[in-house]
Order: structure tokens, then C-alpha cells, then sequence
């Protein structure tokens, strides 16, 4: 088979699995987004996951992104497309990301998002986009300030930054579990996180979570958007985040 046959029948496959997994959650499949991950994959890829109707995707390196947006959107300029930024994000690079990115889900410290309200802000200004930036904080869920996300005890904070910052929309939460936990475990508790979160920032509906191989486990616990690469394009290369 070529490439695009064998997307098209690995997208049929994820789709029948996300929604079995709703149906077992008893939720509607309609609240479940699939966010397509095409990190380390060429544009090609993201042509043909547009082709087959895909209109998100998810990236989480910025170079990489950008690049591959370019090329994307020089071919296709007219495409409807969302981008979303789900990797870790030096500051440096949020001038770029606030270009080409309809949502963030890793925002994890309070200098991240003051570069990137600022970046947004020179983003509208000058015309590159006409919207906020959606903003979801990613959650820490053990605490280890090396694996990215914010701990609980700082995001009531994080989350009254973005609320005042114009040019960010509070969206939501994010979480990877932390690498061997039980995810069944982690998307749990993340779900209490965030029903609790919710009564406190009623907009912020989104909850990110779910890969390639926990995406069950996720759509029982409240997930509204699961990111998903590997069952889509394949393996990336070993040294990949
Ligand atoms: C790469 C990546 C994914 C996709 O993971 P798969 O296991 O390939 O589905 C999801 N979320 C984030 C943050 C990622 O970096």
C-alpha cells in the first residue's frame, strides 16, 4: 500500500477506537476531538491527514513547525487550518509560535505566558492573526519540575495571569501522565483537577489528554481532545519527545 492508504485506513482505525471508547464511556464521540500529532513527520503526512478531512494538528517542536506550516500553507493558502503547540516552549520561541499557533496546550510557567501575551499581542497588531490564543496550562502530575507543567499548588495563579492577559484565552488543561504510572490512575485524579478547576474558571472546558497508547483510559476521565501520532504515522525515531 502506498502512504496515503495506509493513513487513511490507520485514521479509520483510530476513529473506530475513539469512538468505541466514548461509547463505553457513555459519552458522545462529537466531545472528543482528535488531534492528529505530526511531529518529526513530513508535510506530506499533513496533506494527506487534510485530504482525508483533518483540519487540526498538533506539533510540539517549533522549528519543525513552523517549517513545515510554511510549506503546508504556501501550497494551500486557503486551508482552514488549526494549529496547536502541545511541546515544551522556551520563551524565545513564543514570537514565533503566536504566528501560526491557534492553541498552546503546554503553558507551565508565569515568564511563558508574559512572552507570549506579549508575542500575541505583536501577532494581532500586526496582522498575523485576528484572534486570541487559546491557552491551556499543563499539569503537572508528579510534581518533577524536569518533566514540564505546572505544580497544583501555583495554577490557581497561572491561571489568574492568563485570565488577565487580552490577548490569551484560558481553555483549559493538559496532562502527560508521568512515564510507567498507571495512566487509569492519573487521568482520574487529573479529572478531579479539573472539575474542580472548572467551578472556578467555568470556560476553561477543554481537557487535553490521552496519546496513542492510553487514549481509553483518558476518554473515561472527562478528556476532550486526544493527541494522537504514533497510530496515525507510525514510530517516530527513538530519540523523539
Ligand atoms: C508526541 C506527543 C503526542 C503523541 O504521542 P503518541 O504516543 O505518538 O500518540 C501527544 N502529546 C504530546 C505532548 C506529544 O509530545
Amino acid at each position: 500500500m502506498g502512504r496515503a492508504e495506509d493513513i487513511a485506513s490507520a485514521l479509520a482505525s483510530v476513529r473506530e477506537r475513539l469512538s468505541s471508547a466514548c461509547v463505553a464511556a457513555g459519552r458522545d464521540p462529537a466531545d472528543v476531538q482528535l488531534l492528529p500529532v505530526t511531529k518529526f513527520f513530513p508535510e506530506s503526512d499533513v496533506r494527506i491527514l487534510y485530504d482525508l478531512g483533518c483540519r487540526e494538528f498538533g506539533e510540539s517542536r517549533e522549528q519543525e513547525a513552523s517549517s513545515k506550516i510554511d510549506t503546508f500553507t504556501s501550497k494551500l493558502p486557503d486551508a482552514d487550518v488549526r494549529w496547536h503547540m502541545i511541546g515544551h516552549l522556551q520563551r524565545n520561541k513564543a514570537k514565533s509560535v503566536a504566528r501560526w499557533a491557534h492553541a498552546i496546550h503546554s503553558v507551565d510557567s508565569p515568564r511563558l505566558v508574559t512572552a507570549l501575551g506579549k508575542a500575541t499581542t505583536i501577532a494581532i497588531d500586526e496582522g498575523q492573526r485576528t484572534e486570541p490564543l487559546e491557552v491551556l496550562l499543563q499539569v503537572s502530575l508528579d510534581d518533577d519540575p524536569q518533566r514540564g507543567g505546572v505544580p497544583l499548588d501555583e495554577l490557581e495563579e497561572l491561571a489568574a495571569q492568563v485570565e488577565s492577559t487580552s490577548a490569551l484565552t484560558l481553555s483549559g488543561l493538559m496532562a502527560v501522565p508521568p512515564l510507567g504510572s498507571d495512566a487509569e490512575t492519573q487521568f482520574e485524579r487529573l479529572a478531579v483537577i479539573h472539575d474542580s478547576f472548572r467551578e472556578r474558571h467555568p470556560d476553561a472546558i477543554n481537557l487535553s489528554s490521552g496519546m496513542t497508547n492510553d487514549l481509553e483510559h483518558a476518554v473515561r476521565h472527562g478528556s476532550t481532545c486526544v493527541r494522537v501520532g504514533t497510530a496515525l504515522l507510525g514510530s517516530r525515531p527513538i530519540a523523539s519527545k
